[in-house]
């Protein structure tokens, strides 16, 4: 009879990567259960929407991570909800998983903040293929100039970007990036400059999290290289062909990215605990769910803040942090230990904003800007990336685009966007 006790894990992502990896070793058999079978690396989908990697470069098999860890096993499967009396949790189809302890980290989906039109007509970017459907849309709109370039005035080569964040400003710099150097050559019949990438920000700077210094930077960078910026604008409603903004006006477009938020995944709405800013899951200090002690919160789902109430960023950091705290404790709870606070240690944030120019933002006030943050990002992210055969086929990707000015296979795939519950046996 099988006496280890049985730690459930929910989710691939960084934290619940993380948590697993953790629980390495330990005298417990560990069931990852995810809703796809590999983990995809977020930071990065924004080069796959642009042609500049290829979607399996930035993803990897759960299986392959986990090969040679014995304690753990792999469960392709949609979770639905948890039932804390029985310790059991719901998956789509097949039978329950019992749990001693668990942890949930099923990260977060987009959010759309109720604007009208946007989930229908608005283009995510959270997902392997979102961004191949997204890198598609986009070719097409240039093959249908192409072909009927009265379609330019109506819009169609206009790129509308909603949020400024860190993601709408790293997609803008690589969207003009390769209209200028690739889809110009793609397309000799077509003006380039009718390009337009357009970035929609409601507050009144970009890449808020950064210092001003490096805002402004960012912003200087960015309309340097042809990107069109609006602050202090809202996206009001979104059509198939327009989008409307706060300000009134409406501006002819096919393409409507939305990088302006997530919130929880919606798995949190199905478990009737209690909710946070953006529909986290509020958490006791040490991460785990109030009056449930073995059941742990990480990553993007958890609501976990700092000593004063503060919560914490929904980043990669964050959830890699959470999730090895979540399994640690649960480590020590197996040998009758008493459970710790969480608390972070930022170890800074970047974003890059085109080739050989980005911002990086580290503790003690240390500060990067252009080439020097450009390659620091280069390598941090190339260290994260998991698997030695994709940091491998970035790098050469990387190098190859750099030296080339050249981009991977511009190939419109005709995908439809699945729900998070479609990769299930
Ligand atoms: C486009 C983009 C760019 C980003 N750029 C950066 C960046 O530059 N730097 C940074 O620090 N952060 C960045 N982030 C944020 C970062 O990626 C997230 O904070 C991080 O991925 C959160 O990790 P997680 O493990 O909580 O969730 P995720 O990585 O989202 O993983 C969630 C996991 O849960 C699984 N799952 C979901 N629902 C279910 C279910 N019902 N049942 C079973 N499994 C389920 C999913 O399949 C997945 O395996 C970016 C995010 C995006 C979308």
């Amino acid at each position: 009879m099988n006496e280890r006790p049985v730690v459930v894990v929910i989710g691939a992502g960084f934290a619940g990567l993380t948590a697993a990896r953790t629980l390495r070793g330990v005298a417990a058999d560990v069931v990852l259960v995810a809703s796809r079978n590999y983990h995809t690396f977020q930071p990065l989908l924004y080069q796959v929407a642009t042609a500049a990697l290829e979607p399996e470069e930035i993803a990897h098999a759960v299986r392959g991570i986990f090969q040679r860890q014995r304690n753990l096993r792999f469960r392709l499967a949609a979770v639905t909800g948890v039932d804390f009396a029985a310790s059991t949790i719901a998956v789509r189809s097949g039978p329950p998983v019992r749990f001693d302890y668990l942890i949930l980290a099923a990260g977060a989906d987009v959010a759309y903040f109720d604007v009208p039109g946007a989930a229908e007509h608005a283009l995510p970017l959270k997902s392997l293929e979102d961004a191949v459907l997204l890198r598609g849309h986009v070719i097409r709109q240039f093959e249908a100039a192409s072909t009927d370039p009265a379609l330019i005035d109506a819009g169609v080569l206009n790129f509308v970007l909603v949020g400024g964040g860190p993601t709408g400003v790293e997609m803008a710099g690589s969207l003009v990036e390769w209209f200028d150097r690739v889809i110009a050559r793609d397309f000799p019949s077509i003006d380039i400059r009718r390009a337009r990438v357009i970035v929609v920000e409601a507050l009144d700077r970009l890449v808020a999290p950064f210092d001003e210094q490096l805002r402004r930077y960012t912003f200087a960078t960015l309309q340097r290289r042809g990107v069109d910026i609006r602050l202090g604008e809202a996206v009001t409603r979104v059509e198939a062909e327009t989008v409307a903004l706060k300000s009134g006006e409406a501006i002819p477009t096919r393409t409507v990215v939305w990088t302006a938020g997530v919130r929880a995944s919606h798995l949190a709405d199905a478990l009737g605990v209690s909710q946070g800013r953006g529909r986290r899951i509020t958490v006791e200090p040490d991460l785990s769910i109030p009056g449930h002690p073995r059941v742990f919160v990480a990553g993007d789902l958890a609501a976990s803040t700092d000593a004063a109430g503060q919560p914490y960023p929904q980043l990669a950091q964050v959830a890699i942090q959470t999730g090895r705290h979540a399994a640690r404790q649960i480590v020590k709870l197996l040998a009758g230990a008493p459970t710790e606070r969480f608390v972070y240690k930022d170890p800074g944030i970047m974003a890059v904003i085109g080739r050989g120019a980005a911002i990086a933002q580290f503790p003690f006030g240390l500060r990067l800007t252009g080439f020097p943050a450009w390659l620091v990002w280069l390598f941090l992210h190339l260290m994260y990336l998991v698997g030695f055969r994709n940091r491998l086929n970035v790098l050469i990707n990387w190098a190859w685009n750099y030296f080339t000015y050249d981009r991977s296979a511009r190939l419109i795939m005709e995908l439809s966007r699945p729900k998070e519950t479609d990769h299930e046996p």
